[in-house]
C-alpha cells in the first residue's frame, strides 16, 4: 500500500501574536507542490520504520517520527491497540528536504494516516482523517487535502482557494535544515527589538491566484518568517537574489526555511532558472516543481507508480 504526498509552500504567511497555548495565530495560503514523499506500509511480523531518499540519514526512526505516531493516533481513534490492528512495516521515500520548511514530516504523517487506514480497511470519513491529521501537527491536514488553501488557527483550519493555473516553481535546498521553533523564536526576538514589516492582507493574493497570472502573484508573495530565517542564515539573502538574477519572477523563503522557492513565468522558464541557479553555487541542490497538486493519494498499482 503506497501513498504519495505533496510538499507545501506558503505563498502568503502572516504570523500573528502568540496564543495562550504557545502557538502563533497564522493566516497562510498553502500551495501543494509536485515535490513529493511516498509512504509505503505493509503487514509485518514486527513493527519497523525505514527511510530512504533526500536527507534520510537525519530522519528519526523511532516514535519521534510523525509517520510512526500515525499508528498510535489511529489505534486510539478506533479503540483498538496497535497489536490488534496488526504490526506494520513503514517505508518513507523522501523527496522533500528534511527540516526545509516544506512540511516533509507532516507530509509523511498524512501519508501514513491514509496508507494505514486503507491497509486496515478502517473506512474513515474525510472529516475523521482530517481531525486525526490535526492531532499530528498543524500542517498535516493540508498535506492530506492538497491543492491551494487558506489556513487559519495554527494553519490547520482550511478553506480551499480557487487556483486556475499551474504555477511553476524552482526550489533551492540549503546545506543544513532550520528548526521551525527556532525561527519562530527569532521572529519574536526581532519583533521585540524592532518592527519587521508584516506581510499584510491576503485578499489580493487570493484574487491573483484565481486570476492565474504568475506575474501578478509574484508581486504579492510574502512570508513573515522570512526576516527571521534570513537573520539566522544571512546567506539566504544571496540565494534569494541569485534566483531572481537567474530569471525568476520573485523568490521567497518557504515557511520557516531554509528552502527558497522561486516563482517562474512558465515551465520552460523554471527549467532555465534551475539550470542557472545550480551553477550559481548558492545552495546544495535545485529542484523544479509545479502546483497546485492533489493531497495524499493512494498510488494505483496499475499506474506503474
Ligand atoms: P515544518 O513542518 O515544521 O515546517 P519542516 O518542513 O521544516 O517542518 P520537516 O522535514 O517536517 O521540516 O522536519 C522537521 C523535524 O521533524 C526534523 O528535524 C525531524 O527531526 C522531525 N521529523 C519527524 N518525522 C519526520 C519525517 N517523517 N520526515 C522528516 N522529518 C521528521
Amino acid at each position: 500500500m503506497t501513498v504519495t504526498v505533496p510538499s507545501k509552500i506558503n505563498v502568503h504567511l502572516s504570523v500573528g501574536p502568540v496564543r495562550d497555548d504557545g502557538y502563533h495565530e497564522l493566516t497562510t495560503i498553502f500551495q501543494a507542490l509536485s515535490l513529493t514523499d511516498s509512504v509505503t506500509v505493509s503487514a509485518a511480523e514486527t513493527p519497523s520504520l525505514h527511510v530512504t531518499g533526500e536527507g534520510s540519514k537525519i530522519v528519526p526512526r523511532d516514535e519521534r517520527n510523525l509517520a510512526w505516531r500515525a499508528v498510535d493516533v489511529l489505534a486510539e481513534h478506533t479503540g483498538r491497540s496497535a497489536e490488534e490492528l496488526g504490526s506494520v512495516s513503514i517505508t518513507l521515500d523522501k523527496g522533500i528536504p528534511v527540516a526545509g520548511g516544506m512540511a516533509g514530516g507532516s507530509a509523511d504523517a498524512a501519508g501514513a494516516l491514509l496508507a494505514l487506514a486503507t491497509l486496515w480497511k478502517l473506512d474513515l470519513s474525510r472529516e475523521e482523517l482530517t481531525s486525526l491529521a490535526a492531532q499530528l501537527g498543524s500542517d498535516v491536514p493540508f498535506a492530506l487535502h492538497g491543492g491551494t488553501a487558506l489556513g487559519t488557527g495554527r494553519g490547520e483550519e482550511l478553506v480551499p482557494v480557487l487556483s486556475r493555473h499551474t504555477f511553476h516553481w524552482v526550489l533551492a535546498f540549503a546545506q543544513r535544515g532550520l528548526s521551525t521553533p527556532r525561527v519562530y523564536r527569532e521572529l519574536d526576538r526581532l519583533r521585540e527589538v524592532g518592527d519587521p514589516p508584516p506581510v499584510g492582507d491576503h485578499a489580493p493574493l487570493v484574487e491573483a491566484m484565481a486570476w492565474g497570472d504568475p506575474h501578478r502573484l509574484a508581486e504579492l508573495l510574502g512570508n513573515d518568517l522570512q526576516a527571521a530565517a534570513v537573520s539566522l542564515r544571512p546567506n539566504l539573502r544571496r540565494t534569494l537574489r541569485a534566483g531572481v538574477e537567474a530569471g525568476a519572477l520573485a523568490g521567497i523563503v518557504s515557511g520557516s526555511g531554509p528552502t527558497c522557492a522561486f516563482l517562474c513565468a512558465d515551465g520552460d522558464a523554471a527549467v532555465q532558472v534551475s539550470a542557472r541557479l545550480s551553477g550559481a553555487g548558492v545552495c546544495r541542490t535545485v529542484r523544479v516543481a509545479s502546483g497546485p497538486v492533489p493531497g495524499a493519494r493512494v498510488v494505483d498499482p496499475d499506474d506503474g507508480g
